[in-house]
């Protein structure tokens, strides 16, 4: 590792104009980290008509409930209210007025609304950027010219819907009634209830995961007639009682999930020895059991075809168990099942579906919970894509790598293409390729189980590497290329298939569980202390860790910045 190089040094990078793409979560919080750091230009801009991007208001759906704890999707610089949900939950609601807070206070006409980016390419001469966009009021093309881009375009904003699904192909069978994609839920709740009420109609949802279960769950509240239909169900995690905090918000889970790196002894002991592999795999073994025997789920029902909860990063937490759950309503008949199924076509008589066991079920709505294509599919030309580095390639690096964690021995079956996909992005930020430019970089698509403070310490990881502070990155290409290789063959290793199903602007790099270490590693890099939350040798694995603990960051980083100004002059 070397420190950066500066990349043209004679301009002070907070005076140069900043486009981010992307008003959710991590668009947020990057626009309000880098004007805070003294940039002056910086544009967010946002197809949608309000801020949040998954929790807008023209997306929140009516029972949409966050997965996350409180603390896993705010930022340290405004707290959100004690949730009012039971077990401290938070809904979809409580998340998008916390969001449209934020903006309110520290982004306020920084926004600009109902702006669809078509196109992003390299400026004049390779320099800078031109950002094509229209606005969707007016149908007005205008280009936007910027010498940095942060891309926050959100792994959950693009649907992903099999051609022989799609409202084309449902009209080309005539089928009769609206065929929706889960992310249009919302906006299309009035259309739905005309067509199905509690007296008639049928609606019928497509998919196994979150999404699909949450949907199902609004139409059997409502007391209409639903079956969702599925192969394999998301990983559910529940217990009887809530579980505490020093387990769920510290670092417990973290070090029970094996990681690129196994920094610590415990961790070493609870991933590479014999007693300490026992405990760790018992333990993820035990997971779906107490799920089951919490949420009453019997032995022979297909909810139980889930994927296994040390080799998945689709998990839909419970919590506990509820009343208007989607556990509960499946046992008392209010959702039904169609699985192990997927379904195959629309009918033809215009008012059913057909499933791949020969099933016919009858429709008057489809609900398409089948997931999100790449945002980044359509903005960047072939040219761009190429020379930026950002796009999934098969694996070039030879070298041989490898972890002989005994938690890793007996990886489930994965597809063969699983190992033709690899990514480049270094840290999950910054494209491998273009590290030296200091001109792009990416937020929001690491995948972790805690977006909030993943996204607010790279968005300082990002300002840093824009201002080129000190910064113990790689100084070439071919070294930063080489680290994202070997984190390729990790994300493949401890998580087969997952590149292939998850989307190429969802996932840069998966420290799933293990976000404490990812922050860490990002702390170190910018040469700042990590391991906040403190604790002794047989404490600090279960200490609570708060967002306040990054809290102080920007003067953290001002104070470093100083001190290594001065010591080269
Ligand atoms: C239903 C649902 C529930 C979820 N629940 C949880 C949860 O409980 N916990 C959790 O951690 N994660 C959850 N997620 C994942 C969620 O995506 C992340 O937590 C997080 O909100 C993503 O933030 P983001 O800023 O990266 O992307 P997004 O919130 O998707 O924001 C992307 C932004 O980019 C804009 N955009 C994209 N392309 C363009 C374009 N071409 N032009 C202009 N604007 C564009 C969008 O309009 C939007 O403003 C959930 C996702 C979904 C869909």
């Amino acid at each position: 590792m070397t420190h950066g190089p500066s990349v043209n040094s004679s301009v002070d990078p907070r005076t140069e104009a900043v486009g981010i793409i992307g008003a959710g979560l991590a668009g947020l919080i990057t626009a309000h980290t880098l004007l805070q750091d003294g940039f002056t230009d910086v544009v967010v801009l946002t197809r949608d008509r309000t801020v949040g991007g998954v929790w807008a208001k023209e997306r929140v759906y009516p029972g949409l409930r966050v997965t996350s704890l409180s603390g896993e999707l705010t930022f340290s610089s405004l707290e959100m209210p004690l949730p009012k949900g039971a077990y401290g939950d938070i809904s979809g609601d409580d998340m998008r007025a916390y969001l449209e807070c934020f903006a309110e206070k520290f982004l306020a006409g920084r926004i600009r609304f109902a702006t669809e980016v078509r196109r992003i390419e390299r400026g004049e001469a390779g320099n800078g950027w031109r950002v094509h966009v229209e606005d969707k009021n007016t149908d007005r093309a205008e280009t936007l010219a910027f010498a940095r881009i942060v891309l926050c375009s959100g792994g959950c904003s693009v649907p992903a819907i099999p051609v022989k699904l799609s409202p084309e192909a449902a009209k080309a069978a005539n089928f009769a009634g609206p065929v929706l994609h889960s992310m249009d839920l919302q906006s299309k709740l009035d259309e739905l209830h005309s067509v199905v009420t509690p007296d008639s109609g049928f609606v019928v949802v497509i998919g196994g995961g979150k999404s699909a279960q949450d949907a199902a769950t609004y139409f059997a509240n409502a007391g209409i007639h639903v079956t969702i239909v599925f192969e394999a169900v998301d990983c559910c995690v529940a217990s009887w009682l809530p579980l505490p905090d020093f387990v769920r918000k510290s670092r417990f889970m973290s070090v029970m999930s094996p990681n690129i790196e196994l920094n610590t002894r415990l961790e070493r002991f609870l991933h590479t020895s014999w007693l300490g592999s026992k405990f760790t795999l018992g333990f993820w073994k035990l997971l779906p059991v107490i799920t089951n025997s919490a949420l009453g789920i019997p032995r022979n029902s297909p909810l139980r075809n889930a994927r296994s909860a040390l080799w998945t990063t689709s998990h839909n937490d419970e919590r506990v168990p509820e009343m208007k759950r989607f556990y509960h309503l499946v046992k008392k008949g209010k959702i039904s099942l169609a699985a192990p199924a997927h379904m195959e076509r629309y009918g033809d008589d215009g008012k059913s579906v057909v499933l791949s066991d020969g099933r016919v079920l009858q429709a008057d709505v489809v609900v398409l919970a089948t997931g999100y294509a790449s945002s980044w599919g359509t903005i960047f030309d072939e040219k761009t894509r190429e020379e930026l580095g950002i796009h999934r390639h098969p694996p070039t690096s030879k070298a041989k790598y490898q972890w002989n964690y005994k938690t890793l021995a007996n990886p489930p079956p994965a597809h063969p293409d699983a190992e033709q996909q690899a990514s480049s992005i270094f840290r999950g930020l910054v494209p491998a390729k273009n590290i030296e430019r200091r001109d792009f970089a990416i937020n929001g698509a690491i995948g972790t189980t805690n977006n909030g403070m993943t996204c607010e310490v790279s968005a300082h990881w990002i300002s840093s590497y824009f201002l080129r502070d000190k910064m113990r990155i790689p100084g070439s290409v071919d070294v930063a290329y080489e680290e994202t290789e070997r984190d390729a063959a990790w994300m493949r290793r401890r998580y087969p298939d997952t590149l292939l199903r998850l989307n190429e602007s969802s996932v840069t790099s998966l420290p799933y569980f293990t976000w404490p270490q990812a922050i860490d590693q990002l702390l170190e890099d910018m040469e700042l202390r990590s391991m906040r939350t403190g604790g002794n040798c047989l404490t600090w694995a279960f200490k609570v860790v708060d967002p306040k603990v990054i809290s102080t960051l920007k003067e953290e980083r001002d104070a470093k910045r100083k001190k290594d100004v001065a010591a080269n002059n």
